[in-house]
């Protein structure tokens, strides 16, 4: 992992996750063409590795050409027409952020609130979607800002009721937590690769069903985004192989060995390992006086929200962090928003979600005397 220029960290923050040496490696070979047939044979097989992980069949399963957030717009600006109405589920940072994409689109918003470190309800959202018959339901599956596992079949199951698309956030969730789009009726879904993958950040695996794709192609106004559109899209990654834009060829080496690592740990394992390594930070930090902030049946296994001692809240907490990082070369993050100063975000993603990691992180809390009395 070390490089003569630059420091080698232990990343245990909300993302990115550390690569493993595998993906590094594919992510060295020489460049092909975008349209050499011997690229089209790896996008091919990329699409063909990811519709498991998303739990579907949509033959629109691809990796867009941008981070995680570029998936939640290529989401939104297909599914949206201006003056549409969207119902979105606006549980931390990441649902906020969706709202706000909805609005830029010229959607009509109408939110759903909880409070940070809960999850969405159930009936608050199926009130809403019932009274708005939205056309389109929005939520964050995994929400990386409170460590919070949202709901979604329930919802989703609402979102149908009325015949709404349902759009779900999978950046933290895919290849940690079960993903079943096609089990719970999800219309749209995107991902991001520095999560539970444990590539590099800039693509996002995005899925939509065959009856989104249909919604694309029949609306009334074009996309407003040319790069995201979906029915332009199609025409690269599906059988024609027309020129749309220059896929990024070594990111897709990258997800490519990813994916293959993701397959022959398999799902379940891979589910198992992040529980088991969630289990031993929150074992091993309750001594020295960090709890969790979510409550174990909401509560997500690769990202840990901890509260933090009393005597760390505040200015001493941004200083430890910053000592974990230029001392041990430990990243952890911190809270977001309200939660700023008074809790902690460990990522034990992919990659990283093992008990070894989780030690490393305990043995340099003790070395800086966390917990310790007096
Ligand atoms: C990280 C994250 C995103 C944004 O992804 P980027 O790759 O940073 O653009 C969106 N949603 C959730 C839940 C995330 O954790």
């Amino acid at each position: 992992m070390s490089s003569p220029t630059l420091p080698a960290r232990l990343l245990l923050g909300p993302g990115p996750s550390n690569v493993p040496e595998r993906v590094r490696r594919a992510m060295a070979q020489p460049l092909l063409g975008h349209l050499d047939p011997a690229f089209l044979a790896l996008m091919d097989e990329v699409q063909e590795r990811l519709r498991p992980l998303f739990g579907t069949r949509n033959p629109f399963t691809l990796p867009l050409s941008a981070t995680g957030s570029a998936g939640m717009e290529a989401c939104l600006a297909n599914l949206l027409e201006r003056g549409d109405d969207v119902v979105v589920g606006v549980a931390g940072v990441f649902g906020e952020r969706m709202a706000d994409v909805a609005t830029r689109i010229g959607a009509r918003v109408t939110r759903v609130e909880t409070e940070p470190g809960t999850a969405l309800d159930p009936d608050a959202m199926g009130s809403a979607i019932e009274r708005v018959r939205p056309t389109v339901v929005s939520l964050v599956h995994a929400e990386t800002s409170t460590g919070v596992y949202q709901p979604v079949e329930e919802i989703a199951a609402a979102a149908r009721g009325v015949d709404a698309f349902v759009v779900l956030d999978c950046v933290t969730s895919l290849s940690g937590l079960p993903v079943e789009l096609d089990a719970w009726g999800v219309d749209a879904a995107y991902s991001g690769t520095q999560k539970c993958l444990s590539c590099p950040p800039g693509l996002s695996p995005v899925s939509f069903s065959e009856r989104a794709v249909e919604r694309v192609r029949g609306r009334a106004t074009p996309v407003q985004s040319w790069y995201l559109d979906v029915t332009l899209l199609a025409g690269y990654f599906g059988g024609e192989r027309v020129y749309h834009h220059t896929a990024p060829i070594s990111a897709i080496y990258a997800l490519l060995e990813g994916l293959r690592l993701v397959g022959e740990e398999g799902l379940e394992a891979r589910a198992a390992r992040h529980r088991e390594a969630a289990g031993a930070l929150l074992e091993g930090v309750a001594p020295l006086g960090f709890e969790p902030l979510v409550p174990e049946a909401i509560r997500l296994p690769m990202l840990t929200t901890l509260r933090l001692p009393e005597a760390l809240c505040g200015a001493p907490e941004a200083a430890l962090r910053r000592r974990l990082l230029t001392e041990h070369g430990i990243e952890v993050g911190g809270g977001l928003g309200k939660l700023a100063g008074a809790i902690w975000r460990v990522g034990l993603m992919g990659e990283n979600a093992r008990v070894e990691n989780v030690e490393r992180l305990l043995a340099a809390l003790r070395a800086e005397r966390v917990g310790a009395a007096g």
